[in-house]
């Protein structure tokens, strides 16, 4: 899995910075949403999925898992 730091949202339950994680399936990028230990507190829970097709690239992908999670604050 692949992790980026997201530029705005925080852990609702420690207050660090999440993480965006992208894992590569046959048709998709599997989004997940990591607080990172050891500085977080280690949750972790599913952002859903994005088609390989609606997007140009990891980047791309990257982008839309960071505004879905901005969209839900
Ligand atoms: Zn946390």
């Amino acid at each position: 899995m692949i992790l980026s730091r997201h530029p705005e949202v925080d852990c609702r339950d420690c207050g660090e910075r999440l993480y965006v994680g992208l894992s590569p399936e046959p048709s998709c990028w599997k989004v997940h949403y990591v607080c990172r230990l050891p500085d977080g507190c280690g949750r972790e829970r599913r952002g859903g999925r994005i088609a390989v097709s609606a997007v140009d690239s990891r980047d791309e992908a990257r982008r839309l898992a960071e505004r879905r999670l901005s969209a839900e604050r």
